[in-house]
């Protein structure tokens, strides 16, 4: 078989580095067709070389100037500019798969043109189901287009729901890792730093996942994304907090019994089985050692700790464009406190008194763009002058 042609949108960033992992290892299976970024056209030369890449795209026009005019890329390149660019690099004829990795909701036009190119979306950008869940979901169903999750929470999920009938899945069980302030004092909390938050005992991300991991907005944020990626209402979606994660998400059965998926913190796991399903080669990633002792622990999540996931869970339970307040709130929030512009604790405050005064409407694309512009507009007024 021909290896699969793939975009990665988001191709500098952490998912995007690990997915070039993946396709090193297979490439038989997979191919490169096109990478797009938003300024990094430096981060690009090295892939774009490695992988005989004919097409790149630089969201920042400025940066896709200085891509050009440096020489760096093959003579055959194609640079392409703008948000436009970004999308016509993920609708290329000869793309099958897209790969959404763009931080925050800028993936969200992208991601929309390529389903509607029908184009298999592997999504790790949570944040535009939490904008338009409904919007995304629709017009994936109407194209034919399959909605494959790389968080790895989903993918886990995506995986242990293979081949059961609905009526067999009582509940899903999402874990969390709890994040680097799991156990400090709940007085220490407004003293953290950027620098404490950014170092995850787990996983190694991105900087804003990695403050939403320790907030636990992160979690908020995919209990979200699982209604919308599994057709089941919020209340049937549950968080456990399990600071090894290993156990990435579990499913209760309706007889009463669980299923839990396992396997060490590295995201090429999911991402290969996004892109390979329903082959299993050897993943690049390290094994569990089973000759060692391995403590497993489940805690339910402590609500003072983690305001920020209880209140995603209420945007969530509202609905309409709600969600997508509270993504774009704490989008703005994340940006102050590791600009130092606001504490820690001062996230979930933003959020919450953003969300406090705004009404919930019907989510079509429209109402939750605005809502989206709203809430930045309302949470930037609460920061600090
Ligand atoms: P990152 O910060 O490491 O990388 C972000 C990427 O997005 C970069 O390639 C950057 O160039 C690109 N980008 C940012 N703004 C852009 C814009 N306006 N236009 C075009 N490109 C833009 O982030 P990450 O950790 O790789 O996370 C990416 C997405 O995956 C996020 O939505 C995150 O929630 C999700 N995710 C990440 C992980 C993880 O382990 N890192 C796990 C699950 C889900
Ligand atoms: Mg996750």
């Amino acid at each position: 078989m021909e290896p699969r042609p793939i975009a990665i949108l988001g191709a500098t960033g952490s998912i995007g580095k690990t997915t070039l992992e993946v396709v090193r290892a297979h490439p038989s299976r997979l191919r490169i067709a096109s990478l797009a970024a938003r300024s990094n056209w430096e981060g690009l030369v090295g892939p774009a070389t490695e992988f005989s890449v004919r097409t790149v795209a630089l969201s920042d026009p400025s940066a896709a100037a200085a891509a050009k005019a440096s020489g760096r890329f093959a003579p055959n390149t194609r640079i392409l500019s703008g948000p436009d660019g970004l999308a016509e690099a993920a609708c290329l004829t000869e793309v099958r798969t897209v790969v959404s990795a763009i931080v925050g909701t800028a993936g969200l036009q992208p991601t929309l043109a390529a389903i509607a190119a029908g184009k298999d979306i592997a999504l790790a950008s949570k944040e535009i189901l939490v904008l338009a869940g409904k919007t995304v979901t629709t017009l994936a169903r109407t194209h034919g287009v399959r909605l494959l999750p790389v968080d790895s929470e989903h993918n886990a999920l995506h995986q242990l729901l293979r081949g059961k009938r609905a009526e067999e899945v009582a509940r899903l069980i999402l874990t969390a890792s709890g994040g680097p302030f799991r156990t400090l004092p709940l007085e220490a909390l407004t003293q953290v730093t950027p620098e404490d938050a950014l170092r995850h005992p787990n996983w190694s991300m991105g900087p804003k996942i990695t403050v939403d991991s320790a907030t636990m907005a992160n979690k908020g944020l995919e209990v979200i994304e699982a209604r919308w990626l599994f057709d089941l209402p919020e209340s049937r979606i549950d968080v456990v907090v399990h600071p090894q994660s290993v156990i990435h998400a579990m499913v209760a059965l309706s007889d009463g019994t669980l299923q839990a998926q396992l396997s060490p913190p590295s995201m090429a796991y999911p991402i290969q089985d996004c892109l390979l399903e329903p082959e299993r080669p050897a993943c690049p990633a390290p094994r569990l050692d089973l000759t060692q002792a391995l403590n497993l622990e489940l805690l339910p999540p402590d609500i003072r700790r983690y305001p920020l996931l209880s209140l995603a869970r209420q945007a969530g339970q509202a609905g309409g464009t709600l969600p997508a307040a509270f993504n774009a709130a704490n989008e703005v929030a994340v940006e102050a406190f590791l600009a130092r512009r606001i504490r820690f604790t001062d996230i979930a405050r933003v959020v919450e008194q953003t969300l406090a005064g705004t009404a919930a409407d019907a989510e079509t694309l429209d109402a939750a763009l605005s809502a989206d512009t709203e809430a930045r507009r309302r949470a930037a007024s609460l920061l600090p002058t």
